[in-house]
């Protein structure tokens, strides 16, 4: 079975915003060439013969739209080497706003880029240089008109919630109204958490900051569902909100447990290998991962076969975060009936729930409470079914 969605991990940065823990090279001058030949040589050694067609291709970084409008073309054009992508197929790039001019944003819409995330945060200008992020919050606005002028319709801003005091007197209403007022088709979030290795980390350890308490966590995070359903879009993922044909296709297939590609450094893969599901990743420093592809091998750093545990969980853990929820079984009715009547989800009867055994029917879909708690109740259910 051949994947249909494509990851390309992009890794330059200008610098490190102080909650990060991804795969990163922070650079001030991008190696685009060296990066577009080492992706080149990956994307042959690993998908020359496959004929593969593509539904969706997204660009995630790192901060993709550092390649510039010739770079990300190109990274395009490398791409369709060896895959075609289908009529309609989603093509996402990640961009940060002091990247996006009106000229970058018809060459990316020239290049077949329909739907940009585009890296916005927080519209107060205090927190966004505490974060350590490059733009202020004008050229976020800016960068979201410009895309719109180039045609680009399918907008998604990111913003973080749950900020440590230290970060100022952001409201995180504000910052909300602001978003909608922008009448984006998509808003997707990200509620802080401090990493041990990152910036905040180490200044966590010395004791710089604290972490936002919990409560506040909650009432950010309920806040955000009031805010967005309420200007017509849909919390379709724990942490997404969308209008209704502006759902994420590409995250769509991770949460469905698709096979998908992933190329970059750091990258993962879903392959489906006989009945074996398989992930692998690659090497998550840049360095070595063009070097090795400059030696003309396979920058796999790791694999693992998903045994019979690892797919229940992961069946649990992603039909738990999705609006659609997960097919019940018939002796987990009892616990689940606990769990409505704690306000954390429904019960809904759906004729053929994909999953589920023909005489059950019955679909779980967790109210913003029951995310807050999402992890519990997947352990919970987890833990039922492995038995
Ligand atoms: S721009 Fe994104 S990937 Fe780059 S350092 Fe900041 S948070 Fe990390």
């Amino acid at each position: 079975m051949q994947p249909r969605h494509m990851y390309v991990h992009v890794p330059f940065c200008a610098r490190r915003c102080t909650y990060c823990d991804f795969a990163i090279a922070v650079r001030r001058v991008v190696p685009v060439e060296e990066y577009l030949t080492a992706l080149d040589t990956e994307l042959r050694l690993r998908w020359a013969d496959a004929g593969l067609a593509l539904d969706t291709l997204y660009l995630g970084g790192g901060t993709p739209s550092r390649l510039g409008a010739d770079g990300v073309a190109r990274a395009i054009d490398v791409v369709r080497r060896v895959a075609t992508l289908a009529a309609g197929a989603e093509l996402t790039i990640e961009a940060n706003p002091e990247d996006v001019t009106a000229d970058v944003a018809r060459r990316w819409r020239d290049a077949g880029v329909n739907r940009v995330s585009l890296g916005v945060q927080s519209f107060d200008d205090g927190a966004l240089t505490w974060m350590h992020r490059v733009h202020d919050a004008a050229r976020a606005e800016r960068a979201v008109g410009e895309l719109r002028d180039a045609g680009i319709e399918n907008l998604s801003i990111d913003l973080i919630f749950a900020l440590p005091e230290e970060a100022g007197p952001r409201s995180w209403e504000r910052d909300l109204e602001r978003a909608v007022a922008l009448e984006p088709p998509h808003v997707s979030l990200y509620g802080l958490t401090v990493e041990a290795h990152t910036p905040l980390g180490k200044a966590l350890a010395v004791g710089g900051i604290t972490e936002a308490p919990e409560d506040r966590y909650e009432r950010d995070f309920l806040a955000a569902h009031e805010v967005m359903t309420a200007a017509g879009l849909e919390h379709y993922e724990v942490s997404n909100f969308g209008r209704p044909a502006m759902h994420s296709r590409h995250n769509g297939a991770y949460w469905r447990s698709v096979p998908y590609a992933g190329v970059g450094p750091g990258a993962h893969e879903l392959r489906v290998d006989g009945d074996r599901m398989v992930r692998r990743w690659n090497d998550d420093a840049y360095a070595r991962w063009a070097g090795t592809l400059r030696a003309g091998r396979d920058p796999i750093a790791g694999d693992e076969t998903l045994t019979a545990e690892n797919r229940i969980a992961e069946q649990v853990y992603l039909g738990l975060r999705t609006a659609g929820g997960l097919a019940i079984r018939a002796e987990e009715r009892e616990k689940v009936r606990g769990w409505v009547d704690a306000g954390w989800g429904v019960l809904a009867e759906v004729a053929g729930a994909p999953g589920a055994p023909p005489e059950a029917g019955l679909v779980f879909r967790p109210t913003p409470l029951g995310w807050l708690r999402l992890d519990a109740l997947a352990a919970d259910l987890t833990a039922l079914r492995s038995r």
